[in-house]
């Protein structure tokens, strides 16, 4: 079927367009955030099913075909895929796409940044939750701080602008750092951004009394800075922005507790993949058997086409309307299918 370029981007059934792809490259990690991957073992994607260089190209260019102008590396960590400069080489130049990205715990950054930045790698955002050394072990089980410090400080040296360092803020985990964040993102000229903590995937241990919320995050931000300036603009970006009277700006993303399902136009390709379109969806689309079964690029075109006109997801709504919240996915379920666990869908 035909698709004249003037109907694109395509709506979906809330009038979303398809914006933004993260493109998970590998469901393995070296970090094992207690949020995240609490587990001793997981059941891991068959590496023969995981999408090659070639294969990520050809589905990022049939995305961009269809509205997709901005993509987002991630994984598991994405830094663990091999040769990954190469891959971002193949997409850096990928007609219509506007901002090439990647999110990373940065612990492989020092030795990887100055070859991202030279394939193309447009921005860098740092998934960092703790300044302390000991704290960050005992999150993540891996002593690995000076080297998430180092990749940062590789980052601006290699060139890249815009860097970001994403924070899950915890109750009685990290919540005492925020300004202190604040002030190393003031020192190493990065927008610090705090993300309320999500029942998804992993997040066996979740309970709403550890999310600390955007409100809370203002507050306690106001007690130390004085009064806080919401920035207005027009964005479907998941943070909402703020300045501090000095004018600092930092971003929150209260998924949690203030939703923002209606202006969603992201959906995720896992590694081996498949299509999700809410970060909360359970099932998902299977581009990669097509791919591979010889599909054309209009026939994997028009599934993409009919998979976001046909979206209706809300998942972090409904999550909100939910009268009893827990954890959302028990260990059972995510260990019958891995894609439901977020380091393979890529957070
Ligand atoms: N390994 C990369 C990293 O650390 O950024 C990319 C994958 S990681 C799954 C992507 C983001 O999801 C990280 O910023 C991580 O902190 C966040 N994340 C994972 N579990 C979360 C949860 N339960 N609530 C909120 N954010 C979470």
């Amino acid at each position: 079927m035909e698709h004249p370029a003037e109907q694109y981007p395509i709506l979906d059934t809330f009038h979303r367009p398809l914006r933004n792809l993260r493109v998970s490259v590998t469901d393995r990690c070296n970090l094992r955030c207690l949020y995240c991957m609490p587990e001793e073992e997981y059941i891991w994607l068959p590496r023969g099913d995981l999408l090659t260089f070639e294969e990520i190209q050809r589905l990022v260019g049939i995305f961009t075909e269809v509205g997709v102008e901005k993509v987002r590396l991630t994984g598991g960590e994405p830094l663990l895929r091999r040769d990954l400069p190469i891959l971002v080489q193949m997409l850096a130049h990928t007609p219509r796409l506007r901002d090439l990205a990647m999110t990373t715990n940065g612990v492989l950054l020092a030795e990887q940044a100055k070859a991202l930045y030279a394939a193309g790698l447009h921005r860098v955002t740092v998934s960092l939750d703790t300044l302390r050394p000991e704290r960050f072990k005992a999150l993540t089980r891996r002593d690995s701080h000076g080297k998430v410090l180092a990749g940062i400080n590789a980052v601006r040296q290699a060139g890249f602008q815009g860097l970001k360092i994403d924070t899950v803020v915890m109750r009685g985990t990290n919540e005492d750092e925020l300004a202190d964040l604040i002030e190393y993102g003031k020192d190493i000229g990065a927008e610090v951004r705090f993300i309320e903590y999500m029942d998804v995937g992993g997040a066996t241990h979740w309970s709403m009394d550890k999310v600390i919320s955007r409100a809370e995050i203002l507050e306690t931000l106001e007690q130390r800075y004085g009064r806080i300036a919401p920035i207005i603009e027009m964005s479907s970006a998941p943070a909402e922005r703020f300045a501090l009277p000095d004018g600092t700006v930092f971003g929150i993303i209260a998924s949690t507790t203030t939703p923002f399902c209606q202006t969603c136009d992201r959906s995720r390709l896992t590694a081996d993949g498949m299509w999700y379109l809410c970060l909360y969806a359970q099932r998902g689309i299977d581009l990669r058997t097509p791919l591979r079964d010889g599909a054309s690029n209009e026939a994997l075109k028009s599934l993409i086409v009919s998979g976001w006109t046909e979206r209706s997801d809300r998942g972090a709504e409904e999550r909100k309307e939910a009268s009893f919240r827990g954890v959302f996915i028990q260990l059972e379920g995510r260990r019958q299918d891995p894609h439901l666990e977020m380091h393979t869908r890529g957070g």
